[in-house]
């Protein structure tokens, strides 16, 4: 009989049956090319710019930081190109302790890559190449099937094909693993897609999409949840950046006001609020204390620079 080298990776994944985790996150990996210039180039200006950043990004890979590094175990399914920035987001995912082996690494798309550009202002101009993410297919989920049987959330965005998120949620749901849905980039959904969904996460923008009304304070982030749980999903938060969360639940509608803080930088204050709610979901904590968690550590993100680089650890700012 053939043998098989112990750490050979197997044709299916049927090998890695045994791999364990409280939560799979099924997204986005980018490698983010941050450019400081001091203003933005004109049409066919050039610039000289100051300093290129070479960072880890997507949502996806961040919303899986943001989970480890506040204490939930996490596995990620995802997908890279066979390129530098594609192991180097690999060896990231090691570094935080996060099950990569979902992460397939295609042999023929390049790693997502974002853009972006900040000015003295700060003001951002971002374009996103999704390469490799756009390649995850709900075969490359389905392979996957006794790690979402054996997890408690399933946790996604909407930075990869929406046919697979689709297919994620639908598995969840038929292997009794509850259903988290950051529903970013803003776009409209399928009612079949958020019939899938346990507890749905948006921004003002992206809710004011779902909902097709403006959302910027409390009362109209009130009025877009009666409107999208009239879709089936019961559960859903509103962020409101420094207004904090308005989150209905079976217990009613609740504004939380978010901690006063001197912010730096939001990049990834979303992502950092999933992964400290769902974390602490994760520990059968009530949804206030939830809220009041992932407020916690976003609020923390935002005093720093950087996507990944600001996410915290939960002992930064948990007083028990
Ligand atoms: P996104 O990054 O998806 O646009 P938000 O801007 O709504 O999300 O921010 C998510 C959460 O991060 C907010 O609900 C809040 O808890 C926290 N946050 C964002 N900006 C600030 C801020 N300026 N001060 C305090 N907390 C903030």
């Amino acid at each position: 009989m053939e043998s098989r080298h112990p750490d050979a990776t197997p044709p299916n994944g049927a090998l890695h049956n045994h791999l364990t985790a409280e939560v799979v996150v099924v997204g986005s990996l980018n490698m983010d090319l941050v450019v400081r210039t001091p203003r933005h180039p004109q049409p066919g200006e050039t610039l000289t710019g100051h300093g290129l950043a070479t960072t880890a990004g997507g949502k996806g890979a961040n919303q899986a930081v943001a989970l480890a590094r506040l204490g939930a175990s996490t596995a990620m399914i995802g997908c890279v190109g066979d390129d530098a920035h594609g192991h180097a987001l690999l060896a990231g995912l090691d570094q935080e302790g996060i099950q990569r082996q979902g992460v397939r690494v295609s042999p023929t798309a390049e790693t997502g890559v974002a853009m972006i550009q900040v000015d003295d202002a700060s003001q951002n101009r971002i374009v996103v190449i999704p390469g490799s993410n756009a390649e995850l297919a709900p075969a490359d989920v389905g392979r996957w099937d006794a790690l979402l049987g054996r997890a408690k959330l399933l946790v996604c965005q909407l930075e990869v094909p929406l046919e697979t998120v689709r297919y994620a949620l639908g598995r969840a749901r038929a292997r009794g693993c509850t259903t988290l849905l950051n529903a970013a980039p803003a776009m409209t959904l399928p009612q079949d897609v958020l019939a899938l969904v346990d507890w749905l996460v948006v921004n003002e923008s992206e809710a004011a999409v779902l909902s097709g009304h403006p959302v910027g304070h409390p009362d109209e982030a009130a009025q877009a949840i009666q409107r999208l749980r009239q879709s089936g999903c019961r559960q859903i938060l509103v962020t409101l950046g420094a207004q904090g969360v308005v989150a209905a639940d079976d217990d009613g509608l609740h504004h939380h006001p978010a901690p006063r803080v001197a912010a730096v930088d939001t990049t990834a204050a979303g992502d950092t609020f999933v992964g400290g709610f769902a974390a602490a979901l994760l520990r059968d904590e009530t949804v206030a204390t939830a809220i009041r968690d992932g407020q916690a550590a976003a609020a923390l993100a935002v005093t720093r620079a950087g996507a990944q680089a600001s996410i915290p650890r939960r002992d930064e700012f948990a007083d028990h």
